[in-house]
Order: C-alpha cells, then structure tokens, then sequence
C-alpha cells in the first residue's frame, strides 16, 4: 500500500541522516568511518553528494536512536534495517562499516550497502539490504540518481561493478556512470539506462571475475538492442583504484583511447591480447562471438557485426552468416 510505502521512505530517510550524522559527529565515525573515506580519496563533497555514513560497531546504535524517536521495530525490520532471528532477540543490520545509501531515481533512500573496515576475510567485505517493499534490487541501478542528467547529456552511460567506481569515477569528473553493484545486469535495469540512452560502456574489474561479468552483461546488453562497448582494465585494477592513479585527464582520455567494440573487447580478451591461437581454440572464440551477435534483434546490426568478425578473425563472411543462420534457427 501507498501508506506502508510512505512509512517505509520516512525510516529509511531517519537511518539516512543518522548514519550521516554518526560519520560526521561521532568520534567513533570521525576517527574509524570518515578517515576510511579521507584515505581512499573522497572529498566532503562528493561524501555529501553520496550521502555517506557510518555505523557503529554496537548492536543497537541505530535501533536505539529511531525507537527513542517513535519508529517502531515493525518498520525497522521492513525497512530491512534490523534483524529479528527470534521473539525477543533483535539488533541492527549493520554495525561497524561505513554506509553507502542507495537511492531510487527520484532521490529517496531505498536501501544501503555496508562495508567493512576490517582486512580479515570473516565477514562479508560488503552487505547490502535485503529486498523490501521499496528495493527490488534487479530493478534499481546505483548512482542513477546522481548520473542522470550526465547521461543524458553524454548520451551514453558507463557501467561499472562497484559502490566505490561510481564515486570515484564523480570525482575524476565522468558523471554518467551508474553500477549494478555486485549483481548481474538485468533486463530492467537496461530498460532503466534505455530512458536516458542506448549507448553503455562497460569498465569491468581487470580479473577473471570482471572479465567474466562483462561477457554477461554485454550479452544481456545486446539482447535487449542497445549498443555497448567494453574498455579493460590492466590486471588487478578497477575503474576506483585506477582513476585515482592519475589524473582526471588522463583518466577520461584512457576511456577515450580504449573503449572497444564488442566483437573486438570479446576477440582481444579470448585471443590474450591478439596473440595467433591454434584452430581448436579459434573456433571457440569463434563460436563465442557468433554466440553474442546471435542476441542482436535488428538484422542490421547482425551484418555489419558480422563483417568486423570476418575481418578481425580472418574467416569466410559467408561461413560465420550460415553459422549464424544456423543459431537464429534453433531459437525460432
Ligand atoms: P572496494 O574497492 O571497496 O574493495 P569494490 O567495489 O572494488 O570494493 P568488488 O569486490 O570489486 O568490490 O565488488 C564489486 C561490487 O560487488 C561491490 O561494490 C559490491 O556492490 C558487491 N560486493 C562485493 N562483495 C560482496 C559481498 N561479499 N556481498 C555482497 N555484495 C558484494
Ligand atoms: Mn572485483
Ligand atoms: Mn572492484
Ligand atoms: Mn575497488
């Protein structure tokens, strides 16, 4: 109902400014949450722009601050703001991590993501909030309330994996950039961006899980028709570590220099950088690319992919369209 939806916006939008308030006021957020995000490189600004926060590392800290303020435990838990295992046992989502809130494109706090500060790997480096009434997370895309405009303007839009790319990438000045944060892409947050443009470059992790994403993304991209790019990131980097290896310039012009069309992102990953590979494994990135233009809806577009395949992987055109034909096919 519109009411619970209305409620839910309220205690969303008190943990919001508590957490906020915990970073900015707190000694336990000063010294542990905002010197995390000083040391990673985030100006106040865009720590304002992000609405970032901090929770302290206690059961209860927001539990007690909204009840003393009348929210009840019923919409703290709705909410997915605390946890109820049994009867009488409850206790915050989340403690002692820095906060990253998560918007709707209307700017309303829908859920939040949380990271940890600590090195171990005993707990989950990021824990995000479970799907509520207000958060449908294959629906939602982070930072598109920020990048909207930016989108727009630019006509396309940078997709990134992570919290951290999206800011970074702010402050390197490339504002259309959006993040399905840890999730695969999903139809309906494509037809989200599709509002804005139909043109996405994907800036996956330079590691075999980023590589692996982006092929399933791009797919999921070319299915439902819009035109995407990819660019790599050398081994080891991501669009956060390595925009702030360098400036802003040289940043922006690297994704300049080095976003690639699918078909020669996908042909450069798979032949490890244009090395001559065997037959065996020619055919696989062979099939792999016919594979990804098979997706394509406008028949157009199939042909000239088509033709750049022929050309970057020096087969017959004539081969690859009865190949392909063959695949259109089976999926009839
Ligand atoms: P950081 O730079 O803070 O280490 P990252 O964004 O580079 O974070 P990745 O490991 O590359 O982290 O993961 C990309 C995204 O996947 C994260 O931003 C987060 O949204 C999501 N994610 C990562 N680890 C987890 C986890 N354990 N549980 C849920 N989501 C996660
Ligand atoms: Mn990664
Ligand atoms: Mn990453
Ligand atoms: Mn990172």
């Amino acid at each position: 109902a519109q009411n619970e939806r209305d409620s839910l916006f309220i205690v969303l939008n008190f943990a919001n400014e508590y957490f906020k308030d915990i970073l900015h006021n707190h000694e336990e957020g000063k010294s542990i949450g905002l010197s995390y995000f000083k040391e990673r490189g985030f100006t106040e600004s865009t720590i304002d722009k992000f609405d970032l926060g901090y929770t302290l590392d206690t059961w209860d800290g927001l539990l007690k601050a909204a009840t003393a303020k009348g929210h009840t435990e019923a919409m703290l838990e709705k909410a997915g703001l605390i946890l109820k295992p049994e009867a009488n046992k409850v206790y915050d989502r989340f403690r002692g991590r820095v906060v990253f809130p998560i918007h709707n494109v209307a700017g309303k706090v829908i859920a939040f993501g949380a990271r940890t500060l600590r090195k171990d790997k005993k707990q989950p480096k990021y824990i995000n909030s479970p799907e509520t009434e207000v958060y449908h997370k294959s629906n939602i895309l982070y930072g598109l309330f920020q990048a909207r405009k930016a989108i727009r303007n630019a006509d396309t839009c940078f997709l990134v994996e992570g919290y951290t790319d999206v800011i970074s990438m702010h402050q390197a000045g490339v504002e259309n950039v959006v993040s399905s944060s840890g999730t695969s892409l999903t139809k309906e947050q494509i037809q989200l961006i599709n509002r804005y443009t139909r043109n996405i470059t994907v800036l996956y992790d330079g590691d075999s899980a980023g590589i692996k994403a982006s092929f399933r993304g791009i797919d999921m991209i070319l299915e439902n028709d819009l035109d995407v790019r990819a660019v790599v990131f050398p081994e080891g980097e991501d669009p956060d570590s390595y925009s702030r290896s360098m400036s802003s310039e040289v940043f922006q012009q690297y994704l300049e220099d080095n976003a690639q069309d699918f078909i020669t992102f996908k042909t450069n990953i798979l032949t490890d950088g244009g090395k001559q590979v065997d037959p065996v494994k020619k055919v696989q990135i062979i099939r792999e690319v016919i594979e990804s233009i098979s997706l394509i809806p406008d028949g157009i577009k199939r042909s000239v992919y088509i033709q750049s395949c022929a050309s970057q992987l020096d087969i017959e055109e004539q081969v690859l369209i009865s190949e392909l034909n063959k695949i259109l096919i089976q999926k009839q």
